[in-house]
């Protein structure tokens, strides 16, 4: 747990799928080198497959008992990938055919882009953005065996030490929004920053800085002034993606009003919805029903000349209204040594390359202790989710030579060519550093 929590409300009666805020975040933090198919924000059509294909299907999270539920590795082909077009053909050499790109797409974010649910007479969609939930109990951070992935003691935010990270991808099994990526350049595994470098120097985040359909609140979840408190805590409109995934989300959402059929106008959105309920209930629980009602009621009220304080708030038209960062109050309450942390560096392009100076941020007190873990010792989950499968990579670095190894499973010896040999433990251990 942290002390506070940075979280995201995203009213999806607003969104107009311009896809701006991919923009803003690709070309803020995911234009380096291995990043090209990465879309740490992606904008999907519900109902519909979404980015990476079929994302909602493949399990991940938590059970019941809290063990990690099993989920596979999205192969390469269900992202699809970054298309190259011929600019210059049309713009210099007077070629007038319109610019394709240069190979057949075969898949990409939004690829069913408004196809939504089809019906003649009723056709039915809606906008999904979606960033990294920065959950209060990130299966990511559960799952990796090298402690990489830590959760900011000050603010929630969920990052991954790019130093510890060796590639391993069980984050992004265990993930069930597959909201992290591998970089296959760098071989490690990059996510969602919540723009905290932004939010540290009092900026909201790239994707809702530049939302034209202003759909996006940002805040503290426990500062009772901050929008996402009073539309999360206060009214109980926002809802998280997935609750069952047992992750505890901290992005929500506003779910779509859903207007009634043809033929129904005048009627209670409840009483013949155009959305089936029932794909509302399936991302959102159960509670989207009860939301939907009161936001009718108090629509109805705002028809009738009386205020509503939710709608006013929904409607959000001023920047303070929308978001209230507050670094103070978060480096207030930070725990001492959070000053000392120098190796929280953000995945993704250096800062540097984007004119910032790098100012190297202190170490949480939870991260120190991630480095001096033992980084063998395996969460049981983690185990019970995957099996002995996971016990692989460590078992492939151990050998029985190498002195004070912690590692009981025997090491061939031939990927290291036997030069583990007389290191005193793993740490020490060339493959591991
Ligand atoms: S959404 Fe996925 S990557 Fe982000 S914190 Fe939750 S489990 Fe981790
Ligand atoms: S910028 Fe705003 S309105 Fe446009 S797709 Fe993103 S969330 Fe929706």
């Amino acid at each position: 747990m942290s002390i506070h929590q940075y979280a995201m409300v995203m009213d999806l009666n607003k969104c107009i799928g311009c896809h701006t805020c991919t923009l803003a975040c690709k070309k803020q933090w995911t234009d380096g080198d291995g990043m090209d198919y990465m879309y740490w924000n992606n904008v999907e059509t519900h109902p519909g497959t979404g980015y990476p294909r079929g994302w909602h299907t493949l399990g991940g999270g938590f059970d019941e008992q809290r063990h990690l539920r099993p989920s596979i590795l999205p192969a390469r082909a269900e992202y699809g990938e970054a298309l190259e077009y011929d600019y210059g053909q049309r713009l210099f050499n007077g070629k007038m055919k319109p610019v394709m790109p240069s190979k057949d797409p075969k898949y990409g974010p939004n690829w069913d882009e408004d196809v939504g649910g089809w019906d003649t007479s009723n056709p039915f969609f809606f906008y999904l953005p979606r960033i990294c939930n920065h959950c209060t109990h990130p299966a990511c951070l559960e799952a990796c065996p090298r402690k990489a992935i830590y959760k900011r003691t000050e603010d929630g935010i969920v990052l991954i030490d790019q130093d510890r990270c060796r590639g391993y991808r069980y984050c992004i099994k265990a993930c069930p929004y597959k909201k992290i990526y591998f970089n296959e350049v760098t071989g490690k595994s990059e996510k969602c920053i919540f723009c905290y470098p932004r939010l540290e120097k009092g900026k909201v985040n790239a994707c809702a800085a530049q939302c034209p359909g202003r759909i996006r609140f940002v805040g503290i979840l426990d500062d009772p002034e901050s929008p996402v408190h009073k539309l999360v805590r206060k009214y109980n409109v926002a809802l998280g993606l997935f609750p069952d995934k047992g992750t505890n989300p901290n992005v929500y959402y506003v779910p779509p009003f859903n207007p009634p059929k043809t033929g129904q106008y005048g009627r209670s959105i409840l009483d013949d919805p155009r959305l089936p309920l029932g794909y509302l209930k399936y991302l959102f629980g159960p509670r989207v029903a009860d939301v939907i009602a009161f936001l009718e009621s108090e629509l109805r009220q705002a028809q009738e000349g009386r205020k509503s304080e939710v709608l006013q708030l929904l409607i959000g038209r001023d920047d303070h209204v929308r978001y209230r960062i507050v670094p103070d109050l978060v480096r207030h309450d930070a725990p001492p040594d959070v000053q000392q942390r120098t190796n929280d560096k953000p995945a993704g392009p250096g800062l540097e390359k984007k004119g910032t100076l790098i100012k190297l941020a202190p170490a949480s007190k939870e991260h120190s202790e991630f480095q001096t873990k033992d980084v063998n010792s395996i969460p049981a989950a983690v185990t019970a989710a995957f099996g002995t499968a996971i016990q692989a990579p460590l078992a492939s670095l151990a050998s029985s030579a190498c002195t004070g190894c912690t590692l009981t499973s025997t090491c061939s010896g031939a990927e290291a060519g036997n030069a583990k040999t007389g290191f005193a433990s793993p740490g020490g251990c060339p493959q591991w550093h």
